[in-house]
């Protein structure tokens, strides 16, 4: 296998980034199509989440890429959830019961920004930005898109194509449409979506809650979730049904409903929201999904790596993490098989599936401990025990 191999990869999201990153540092030739702009010159931010939990999965693939200390400048550890009851009342709980344990919250714009910035510094990646893949030949690796700023169409030819283009992957789509292989998929959403809100910082540029905590607000049908932001915000999620029990999205719809349900659940949130209406009727409203597919490969010609090949639901804040855990498995993976990508592709995903099916599945019982389970009066006595 010559380094010399023109690499294509689909997507410079998380995974795509460090990723091309990675292969870059391994002497390949990539090329990297993003369909959005360039998010370190344009705010994009709207419509996905805006910080995520980094883990220690994360942070050992940021290590393997020289880029640990980075990421650590520009996060926030939370020690523990902290949970808020209907009355304003909080109660602390610890993530793991070993002291000094947290979690990150973490800009997802920041952290892409620079696995963007690290990839470019290698003379040997190139990224195209507002460039949408429309569709992938894998038998002849060529990979179609459309290029936004010229509106001109083009066809790539790669040695080898990498689609780390999120859950609605081009790639994944075309191993279904052409179905070469017995390819196996499915995609199942939850009954809610989510929504995201701000907690702006106070008068003074500071967090207005505990910045050392990941804020839970369990009511059972619905969740709202809260991580603090380097300038002092925090970043709100609502997780709602889209069209079940007494508030859901499609009947919150006027200002006066949306107050009434935040006064009547979270009244300590809604003094901390002051653009709450703006933001509900403004802000989209997400969808929640989990895919799972089979092969991830096609020969040694294409791959399917992150969400792409498994996007989980948020609620165990491991999807990033598992994403950049793919590039960790990959480069050992690769480390045992390079000159012969069919036998990569082939080793990564028997070491990785059972994994990223499981954190699928462990993610979905989450949504339900975090929403009900938390919320549960004995859980709350046994936390305030063990706090005391
Ligand atoms: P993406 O981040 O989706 O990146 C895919 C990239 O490909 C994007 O830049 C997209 O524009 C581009 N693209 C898509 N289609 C095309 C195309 N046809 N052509 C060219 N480019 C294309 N994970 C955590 O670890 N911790 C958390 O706390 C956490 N919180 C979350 C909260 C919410 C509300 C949600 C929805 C997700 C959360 N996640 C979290 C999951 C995390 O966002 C994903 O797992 C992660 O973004 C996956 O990275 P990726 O690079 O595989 O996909």
């Amino acid at each position: 296998m010559s380094k010399k191999e023109n690499i294509v990869i689909i997507g410079a999201g998380l995974c795509g980034s460090l990723l091309a990153l990675r292969l870059a540092q391994r002497g390949y030739k990539v090329s990297m199509y993003e369909s959005r702009p360039d998010l370190r010159t344009t705010d994009i931010s709207a419509g996905r989440s805006i910080n995520l939990a980094l883990s220690d999965r994360g942070f050992k693939a940021l290590r393997l890429c020289g880029v640990e200390e980075k990421a650590r400048d520009i996060c926030i550890p939370m020690y523990g959830r902290l949970m808020h009851d209907r009355e304003g009342n909080t109660f602390a709980s610890s993530y793991s019961g070993r002291e000094g344990e947290y979690i990150n919250s973490i800009s997802r714009g920041d952290l892409n920004g620079i696995l963007l910035t690290e990839a470019e510094k290698h003379e040997n990646v190139t990224i195209h930005f507002n460039t949408e893949c429309t569709s992938v030949d894998i038998e002849n690796t060529v990979a179609y898109f459309k290029d936004y700023n010229t509106k001109e169409e083009f066809s790539v030819d790669g040695d080898v194509i990498f689609g780390t283009d999120g859950a609605g992957s081009a790639l994944r789509k075309s191993y279904y449409l052409e179905r070469k292989f017995l390819f196996s998929y499915s995609q199942n959403f939850l009954t809610h979506g989510y929504k995201e809100l701000e907690i702006p910082a106070d008068t003074l540029g500071s967090h207005q809650i505990s910045k050392e905590h990941l804020h839970i607000w369990p009511r059972g049908e619905y969740m709202l979730i809260a991580l603090p932001n380097l300038d002092g915000s925090f970043t709100v999620t609502l997780f709602l049904s889209y069209d079940e029990g007494e508030y859901n999205f499609n009947n919150l719809t006027s200002e006066e409903k949306i107050t009434e349900f935040f006064e009547k659940e979270f009244s300590d949130a809604l003094e901390l929201i002051p653009c709450i209406k703006d933001e509900f009727l403004n802000n989209p409203t997400g969808a929640l999904g989990t895919v799972k597919c089979s092969p991830w490969h096609y020969q040694n010609k294409t791959l399917l790596l992150g969400d792409a090949a498994h996007a989980i639901v948020p609620f165990y804040g491991q999807g990033m993490n598992a994403s950049f855990e793919d590039v960790t498995v990959f480069d050992t993976i690769l480390d045992e098989h390079e000159g012969d990508w069919g036998a990569t592709f082939k080793a990564y995903e028997k070491a990785r599936k059972e994994d990223t099916d499981a954190i699928a599945d462990l993610a979905i019982d989450n949504f339900y401990e975090m929403r009900d389970h938390v919320a549960n009066p004995l859980f709350k006595q046994k936390r305030k025990l063990e706090m005391d």
